[in-house]
C-alpha cells in the first residue's frame, strides 16, 4: 500500500549540515542550524540542569505516567516565567508539550477544532515549521509583511497594513521575541500598535516565544507576549525550553489557552487535555521536571539566569564584532542591522547564488534564505566571515 506515498521535500538546514561535515577546509563556517554554540562550537548542558537531573535522579522514586497535560507544577512554572501575573491565573488553560513544535502543532488543532475556517495569519518570512504544519492541517495561511529587504529591520508600515485585514474568528501568529528566521524585532511602541490592530479586528493572537532570555533579557523577551496577553481576551501562547534551557532533546514545550473568564478556561483545559490524548497521551515528562526544578529552586534558578545572560552576552558581543568588522572593511554602516538584530538569527539579506557563492567559494554554510546562525560564529571565524561576504559583494 505504501507505494502511494510521495516523496517529502528533504529539510534543507539538514542537508546542509552534512554538506558543512562532507566539506574538508579547516576554514569552514557552519552557520545553519539554530542551536546555541559556545566559543568551542560544542553545545553544552548547562549547569543548573545538571544539577537538578542529579536531584532527581536521586529523589525520583517512580516513572509512573503523568497527567494527560503533564505535571501541573510545571504549567505554573512556566506561566510565571512567561507571563509573570500578566492575566488572572485562573483564565490560563496549560498543557505539556513535546518541544515549542508540539505546542505550535496542538495551538493550530485548537484553532482548527473551535474555527475550522480561521485563518492563520503569517510573518513573511518565518519559521518553515509553522508553514509546513498549517499546509499538513490543511489551514488558510495568510502572509503579512514583515522584513523590509532594504533597511534588513521590520517593514512596519506593511505589517500594519496587513495585520487590519483580519477579523474576528482569524489568527495573528507573532513571534514573541527573536525573530525566526530573520533577527529583526518590534520595538515597545510598534508592539503596541499591533495590540492597537488586534482589538480593532478582533483577531486571536497566537505568540510563538522560543528564545526568551536570546534577546535582551528574561523579562524583556516575554514584555510583549505579557502585554498582548494582558489586552486582549483571548490569547494562545507557544513556549518551548529547547533554547533557554538548552534540553533541545528532551523536548519541552508548553501550550497556553487564555480565555475570557475562569468559567471559559475550563472548555480550554479540557480540549487541551483531548489534544494530547489525541496526539500522544501523555507528554514527555524528563524536560519538563528539569525545567520544574531549576525554577522553583531559588539557587538553581539563579544559576540557570547566569548561565543564560552568558550565552545572550555571547551572541550580543559575536554581533557587535561582526557589524564592527564589517564596517571597517565595507567602510560603510550598511550591516550596522547585524548589531540591531536580537536572538540567534541574523537574515543578511542576500540571493541565494550570493549564499552559495559564500559555501562554494568560502566555505561559509548559511540557509539559501541568507539566515545566519550567529551563535555559530567564534573570535577566529568573524574576520573570516566578514572578508567573505565583502568578497562576494554583499
Ligand atoms: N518556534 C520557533 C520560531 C522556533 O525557532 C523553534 C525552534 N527552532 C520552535 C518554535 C520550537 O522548537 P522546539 O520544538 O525544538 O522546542
Amino acid at each position: 500500500m505504501f507505494e502511494t506515498l510521495q516523496s517529502q521535500p528533504a529539510d534543507k538546514i539538514l542537508a546542509l549540515m552534512q554538506m558543512y561535515r562532507d566539506d574538508p577546509r579547516d576554514t569552514k563556517i557552519d552557520l545553519g542550524v539554530g542551536v546555541y554554540k559556545d566559543a568551542t562550537g560544542l553545545t553544552p548542558v548547562m549547569r543548573a540542569v545538571k544539577a537538578a537531573e542529579q536531584q532527581i535522579w536521586q529523589s525520583q522514586d517512580s516513572k509512573v505516567y503523568t497527567g494527560l497535560i503533564g505535571d501541573p507544577a510545571f504549567s505554573d512554572a512556566m506561566i510565571e516565567l512567561v507571563l509573570a501575573g500578566a492575566v488572572p491565573r485562573d483564565t490560563v488553560a496549560a498543557a505539556a508539550t513535546p518541544g515549542g513544535t508540539g505546542a505550535v502543532r496542538q495551538a493550530f488543532e485548537l484553532i482548527q477544532m473551535a474555527r475550522p475556517d480561521a485563518r492563520v495569519f503569517v510573518s513573511d518570512p518565518t519559521w518553515p515549521n509553522h508553514l509546513s504544519i498549517l499546509k499538513y492541517l490543511g489551514m488558510e495561511v495568510v502572509n503579512y509583511r514583515y522584513f523590509d529587504d532594504e533597511s534588513r529591520g521590520v517593514d512596519f508600515d506593511g505589517m500594519i497594513a496587513d495585520l487590519s485585514k483580519a477579523h474576528a474568528g482569524d489568527v495573528i501568529l507573532l513571534h514573541g521575541c527573536c525573530h525566526n528566521p530573520t533577527g529583526a524585532n518590534l520595538n515597545a511602541s510598534e508592539w503596541d500598535a499591533v495590540i492597537k490592530v488586534l482589538q480593532e479586528t478582533g483577531a486571536t493572537p497566537m505568540i510563538d516565544i522560543a528564545y526568551q532570555g536570546f534577546g535582551d533579557g528574561l523579562a524583556e523577551d516575554a514584555a510583549a507576549t505579557r502585554k498582548i496577553a494582558a489586552a486582549v481576551p483571548e490569547c494562545l501562547i507557544a513556549a518551548s525550553c529547547s533554547k533557554n534551557f538548552g534540553i533541545y532533546r528532551e523536548r519541552t514545550g508548553l501550550l497556553m489557552a487564555i480565555a475570557a473568564d475562569p468559567a471559559a478556561r475550563k472548555l480550554n483545559q479540557d480540549t487541551l487535555a483531548f489534544l494530547n490524548r489525541q496526539n500522544y497521551s501523555f507528554p514527555p515528562d524528563h524536560g519538563a521536571r528539569i525545567v520544574t526544578t531549576i525554577l522553583n529552586d531559588a539557587a538553581l534558578r539563579e544559576d540557570w539566569m547566569q548561565e543564560l545572560e552568558d550565552v545572550r552576552g555571547t551572541m550580543l558581543n559575536l554581533r557587535t564584532q561582526l557589524a564592527g568588522e564589517l564596517q571597517r572593511l565595507s567602510g560603510s554602516d550598511r550591516f550596522g542591522f547585524l548589531a540591531q538584530h536580537r536572538g540567534m538569527f541574523s537574515r543578511l539579506g542576500t540571493t541565494p547564488e550570493k549564499v552559495e557563492e559564500l559555501r562554494a567559494k568560502h566555505g561559509v554554510y548559511m540557509v539559501s534564505d541568507s539566515r545566519m546562525n550567529i551563535a555559530g560564529l567564534n573570535q577566529q571565524t568573524i574576520p573570516i566571515l566578514a572578508r567573505a561576504i565583502i568578497d562576494v559583494g554583499i
